[in-house]
């Protein structure tokens, strides 16, 4: 065996077995979370009127001290009826439709009211208080890229662009297999030496987070059934996960289950604390991608974070890279000779990384509360408080 990939090769071997999903379309109310599959171009202007930001009176520009006759209203929605003549004002709303021949709004708060009639208190200059068409988003302009991920705002800028529907990346299928004789239902009463599956919710949330349809399932430490749910799940998904199972006691029976089922492995351990034994291979017959990762729920969280989640936006035609920022160490950090660490690090308002707490690997609850993974690079001696390390949220 070679040297032990580092991170960044690890998750450029994943990449580099990626082979992008088809796409659907679907309405904007189901799209949140999606990656879009086309641009999306403005149909029209957007405002695709003249309109008045302030509530108070449409109006020609002028000085002030001008005594206008109010000669009716535009409301959102109802425009005015006549045309805006010397001499007049016309009451209006914001976001109501500038009447012809007014090409400014002076706010309600500037006029004096009285007798069907306004004072102007300032002068106006053309232009004041209008909003004109396109200013937000010209007709014709690329509003929204092909990858971009779908979050509330872009869903709003869709609408305003023209869309009830896009085109987005199919939903990447994630199947998930918690393997470990154990392993019990959430809530189930535990007997001697068994514990509760939580890695099966915890790569399940971890899967729809990233925007896939995942599944989980469990099976026990033998070599029939994990080469039989195995071949199940290579046919259902497009990225199976197997939680545990991947080391080499005699108790696991993963990597040869595998190998029986022609998935070719690409990698076998990372150069990462936690996650060193993490397992990586594709079935060439149709592209069906496998990530074998280490039992300890926090190294499955870790390895998911820094491999799956990529493969997933990446399937899906994102930069997966979007969720990757920068921070600054509040304290000195031990580094590992050989691995680098990912510690669980809440970030403060300054940007400043602190660790959670203890972070052995099976410290689950050091993932409470924490702001992302800070990757703490291998080498001698101790990182220094105010380094500048990658954070992956
Ligand atoms: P393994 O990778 O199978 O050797 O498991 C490593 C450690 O992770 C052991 O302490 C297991 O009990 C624990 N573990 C394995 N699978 C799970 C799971 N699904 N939920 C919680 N802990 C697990
Ligand atoms: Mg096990």
């Amino acid at each position: 065996m070679g040297a032990m990939l580092s991170i960044d090769e690890a998750r450029a071997a994943v990449l580099g077995e990626v082979r992008a999903l088809g796409d659907e379309e679907v309405a904007i109310a189901d799209a949140l979370g999606r990656v879009l599959a086309e641009d999306v171009i403005a149909a029209a202007d957007v405002p695709g009127f003249a309109n008045s930001a302030m509530d108070g009176f449409a109006v020609r520009s002028g000085p002030a001290g001008r005594r206008l006759r109010i000669a009716g209203e535009s409301r959102a929605g109802a425009p005015a009826a006549t045309t805006l003549q010397e001499g007049e004002a016309i009451r209006i709303s914001t976001g109501a439709m500038l009447p012809a021949g007014a090409d400014a709004v002076l706010q309600i708060e500037l006029v004096t009211e009285a007798d069907g009639a306004i004072v102007l208190g300032e002068d106006v200059q053309p232009g004041r208080n209008v909003r004109n068409a396109g200013e937000d988003i010209r007709g014709g302009a690329n509003v929204l890229r092909t990858g971009t991920a779908l979050r509330a705002a872009e869903l709003g800028a869709a609408v305003n662009a023209g869309r009830a529907a896009v085109r987005v990346a199919r939903r990447p299928r994630v199947a998930i297999l918690a393997t470990g004789d154990e392993l019990v239902d959430p809530g189930a009463p535990l007997g001697p030496g068994q514990i509760h599956d939580s890695n099966a919710p915890m790569l399940t949330a971890l899967a729809r987070q990233a925007g896939a349809d995942a599944s989980a399932a469990r099976i026990a430490d033998e070599r029939e059934a994990t080469e039989a749910a195995i071949a199940t799940a290579l046919g259902e998904a497009d990225l199976l996960v197997l939680s545990g199972g991947v080391s080499v006691g005699p108790h696991d029976h993963v990597k040869p289950a595998l190998e029986a089922n022609h998935v070719e492995e690409v990698f076998w351990r990372v150069a990462l604390r936690p996650g060193k034994p993490t397992w990586f291979g594709v079935r060439r017959s149709d592209g069906t991608l496998v990530l074998g990762l280490p039992g300890n729920p926090v190294s499955a969280y870790v390895t998911f974070t820094l491999f799956a989640r990529h493969a997933l936006a990446a399937l899906q035609g994102a930069d997966s890279r979007a969720r990757m920022r920068t921070a600054r160490l509040a304290e000195p950090i031990e580094r590992h000779r050989d691995r680098d660490e990912c510690v669980r690090v809440r970030i403060d308002e300054h940007g400043a990384a602190t660790p959670t707490g203890p972070q052995g690997s099976h410290v689950l609850s050091s993932l409470l509360g924490a702001d992302g993974l800070a990757v703490i690079p291998r080498g001698e001696g101790r990182l220094e408080a105010g380094a500048v390390v990658d954070v992956y949220e």
